[in-house]
């Protein structure tokens, strides 16, 4: 059975393309051509959709696009870590995500019973799922023993189970190590240590951009997506953008034209801490070294001294990253660099993230995106406040406050009030203005 990418190279419009583009609202020609071209992806393990009669799961998926054609997508990560381990706790910060409107779920998790926590997380995701096959490779075992037998046979596992992408740090190689000299932060990718590690203890080159070839065979089979892993991206503004970043993104982009010559659909991973005015140049560089496949950043964060307000840092480079190259926004919680974060943290990333995405796409005029904001702002307008709040990205939160406000002074209730605390009645501009329209209406 051939992957999208084959199928849309011959011409074909599949289900999941047709599927895509009704619910974008774009020609399904359209995405039928980014795709043939490398520049769109549609993560659909053949064993996550429904169409397969093999699949095994019990929520098939939904498929989405990443490619600039289409609207900026957002990832939240979830997963277990080696001192904190409940399936029961991610599977509720996965159900917080995916009510927040977060497009993908990667389990990054590396706590006990690695493949149970998977199936149970897979059989409930209906969006895409990632991982990082790599943690589950070192799980258990030292990492100078792992081996290219256990490392194929983990992928194989994750490929069987109905994974749609997974992170691989097959870009790392020996001869970047020693661009890290002047590195504040050193390698903040776990993934991209570990394998580090390997490297200097066995003097041998990275075993994932060894095996490539093979890798490709395997993810082309069930048609899970690369997602081309960043192991040396900056961890620090003072590391951004430096040698060892770019020699890493040059050995992606061969990578990737490798892959997709081999059927595989890609996208590429990317920074992690960036000062907003080097914004432009990530992505414009990585489009260009990459040949236009879809950009999957973290964040980026665009200042250091925030913990605590990560999910803002990550906002501000979201925006200006979806802006200039980004398709696709992996969030970061308010509680990035400080802790393990729990179903709120997760649900106030993905939101952050989802306002990141949307304010990007409305600069760069695609279609629909402004249309969002005109009708809530008609709503505003005509003191609608049902409207107003239902049509908000986050109404829970919208409605909360405004109720919260409204039993401080009691006010008239929602949904006729014409007036909020904020200002008082006598105050309000906005019923002011809408005595104003309605008096030159009369006249
Ligand atoms: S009272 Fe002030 S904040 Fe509230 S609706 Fe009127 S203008 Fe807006």
């Amino acid at each position: 059975m051939a992957t999208q990418l084959q199928l849309a190279k011959t011409g074909t419009i599949t289900g999941e393309i047709t599927f895509v583009a009704e619910t974008e609202g774009v020609d399904a020609e359209l995405v039928r051509t980014e795709l043939a071209a490398g520049r769109l992806i549609i993560p659909a393990n053949k064993l996550h959709l429904k169409t397969n009669p093999s699949a095994s799961l019990r929520t098939s998926l939904k498929p989405i696009g990443i490619g600039r054609a289409l609207t900026t997508k957002v990832n939240a990560n979830i997963g277990t870590s080696s001192i904190r381990s409940s399936v029961e706790a991610e599977i509720e910060k996965m159900e917080a995500a995916l009510a927040a409107g977060a497009d993908a779920i990667m389990d990054l998790s590396t706590g006990a019973n690695l493949d149970d926590t998977r199936e149970q997380l897979l059989a409930r995701c209906p969006t895409p799922f990632g991982t990082v096959p790599i943690y589950q490779v070192i799980e258990g075992r030292d990492v100078e023993d792992i081996d290219n037998k256990i490392i194929l046979e983990i992928i194989e596992r994750q490929a069987k189970q109905g994974v749609d992408f997974f992170t691989i740090h097959a870009g790392v190689l020996k001869e970047h190590l020693s661009l890290l000299e002047k590195r504040i932060a050193g390698i903040v990718s776990r993934g991209g240590a570990l394998l580090a590690k390997w490297m200097l203890y066995h003097n041998k080159q990275n075993p994932l951009y060894e095996m490539f070839d093979d890798l490709c065979g395997i993810l082309a089979e069930y048609d899970v997506s690369f997602s081309l892993g960043d192991g040396l991206r900056p961890g620090c503004i003072a590391d951004a953008t430096d040698d060892a970043q770019i020699a890493e993104l040059k050995t992606l982009g061969e990578l990737t034209q490798k892959a997709q010559q081999k059927g595989c659909q890609v996208m590429v991973e990317g920074p992690g801490h960036i000062p907003f005015d080097q914004i432009q140049y990530n992505m414009e560089i990585q489009q260009k070294i990459c040949h236009g496949a879809p950009f999957y950043v973290l964040g980026p964060v665009v200042t250091d001294i925030a913990p605590g307000y990560d999910h803002i840092t990550s906002a501000i480079g979201g925006t200006a990253a979806a802006f200039y190259g980004a398709s696709f926004l992996c969030y970061v919680t308010p509680r990035e660099h400080l802790g393990l974060p729990n179903a709120d943290d997760v649900r106030v990333g993905v939101i952050a993230a989802k306002i990141a995405a949307h304010a990007a796409d409305i600069a760069r005029g695609l279609k629909g995106a402004a249309e969002k904001d005109k009708s809530l702002s008609v709503a505003r307008a005509n003191l609608d406040w049902k409207t107003h709040l239902a049509e908000s990205l986050d109404p829970q939160t919208a409605e909360r406050m405004h109720i919260e406000a409204c039993e401080q002074i009691p006010v008239e209730k929602l949904p006729s009030a014409d007036y909020c605390t904020m200002c008082g009645r006598n105050w309000c501009s906005v019923r002011i203005n809408k005595e104003i329209r309605e008096a030159m209406k009369n006249k």
